[in-house]
């Protein structure tokens, strides 16, 4: 008769009664504990809750019981962080990592150790925190959400006029210490009042979305297109100078005044008057900004509308 050979994890002892004291208590625990050579990383010790887990250790490696798809010792074995350059032990390391093999989040409390012959061992005491970490992840996803939705303006899904403002502040800032010129348009959409009286709130609804959603394809990614409110809208343009601003509304201006939104009986079609202004000397300020765009839209609206006026 052949005897199965003895599992090192095992081997420390059984028959001692104070060992047997000790290994109860530790079996008896909600977490998984065990002792690894810090050199060969074979596993000494291996309580009952990472038996029921992972399995018998079988006298393989830490990082072969415990472990998905390892070939070696773990890149985030924190072995090294146990010691100090001397080699002796610097105390507990805690940290939180997601185990391969389960997918389940521990908090790990490392220590080197000298173990009873002598060597230097790693014992790991984990306690699996999923359930904190899941609702901490549930908590941060809807944190994300409701941020994105106080910036963002639910009927067009452009920046709302809290992130204009906060985005628009962050890109002057940054304007006053490179000196780049920053540029505003400003744009209202031409008797708007009648579409709604003529075709409905609903359908004035629809020409909105569709001119917000044609106003966006046709800036840069860096410009910052807000709804301010109603039926006006802004744009802060970054490393963008008047000549340049002014082109980028034509084409707005353009796009907008060929742009037929059917609705129930029929067709609508809206223009939109712009105002520009850009920033001349490095004490620019996002109010002096709006309003001298503000009043070249006031401008471009007495001249009749559907027309773009930067005159500063
Ligand atoms: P002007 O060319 O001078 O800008 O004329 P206007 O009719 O566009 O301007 P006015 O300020 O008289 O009217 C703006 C209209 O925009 C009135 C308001 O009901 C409408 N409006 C504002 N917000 C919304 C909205 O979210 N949906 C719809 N459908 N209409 C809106
Ligand atoms: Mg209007
Ligand atoms: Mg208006």
């Amino acid at each position: 008769m052949t005897l199965p050979t003895p599992d090192p994890a095992d081997a420390a002892r059984p028959e001692d009664i104070s060992y047997q004291a000790i290994a109860t208590v530790l079996n008896s625990l909600d977490a998984l504990v065990y002792v690894a050579d810090m050199q060969t990383h074979d596993l000494i010790f291996f309580n009952d809750y990472g038996r029921n887990y992972w399995g018998a250790p079988g006298g393989r490696k830490c990082w072969q019981v415990l472990q998905k798809g390892q070939t070696g010792p773990c890149s985030f074995c924190t072995n090294p962080q146990l010691v100090d350059d001397d080699g002796n032990p610097t105390g507990p390391l805690v940290w939180e990592f997601q185990n391969t093999a389960n997918k389940h989040w521990y908090q790990c409390r490392d220590q080197a150790i000298r173990w009873i012959d002598g060597r230097l061992v790693r014992m790991e005491i984990a306690t699996d925190i999923t359930d904190r970490k899941e609702m901490e992840q549930a908590l941060k996803a809807a944190k994300a959400e409701a941020e994105k939705l106080a910036d963002t303006d639910e009927l067009t899904g452009l920046n709302n006029r809290r992130a204009f403002f906060n985005l628009s502040n962050q890109v002057i800032s940054q304007a006053l210490r490179t000196g780049e010129p920053v540029a505003v348009i400003m744009f209202d959409l031409d008797h708007f009042k009648q579409v709604n009286d003529r075709w409905g709130h609903a359908a004035g609804d629809t020409v909105l979305r569709g001119m917000a959603a044609t106003a966006q394809r046709t800036v840069r990614d860096s410009d910052i297109l807000a709804r301010l409110g109603g039926e006006e809208f802004a744009i802060l343009l970054p490393a963008t100078d008047l000549p340049k601003a002014r082109y980028l509304a034509q084409r707005l201006q353009q796009a907008f005044s060929s742009q037929i939104f059917p609705v129930a009986d029929g067709t609508v079609r809206c223009t939109a008057s712009f105002g520009i202004a850009a920033s001349t000397a490095r004490e620019i300020t996002l109010d002096d900004l709006l309003r001298q765009a503000d009043k070249a839209l006031f401008r471009a609206k007495e001249a009749g509308r559907n027309r773009v006026d930067s005159r500063c």
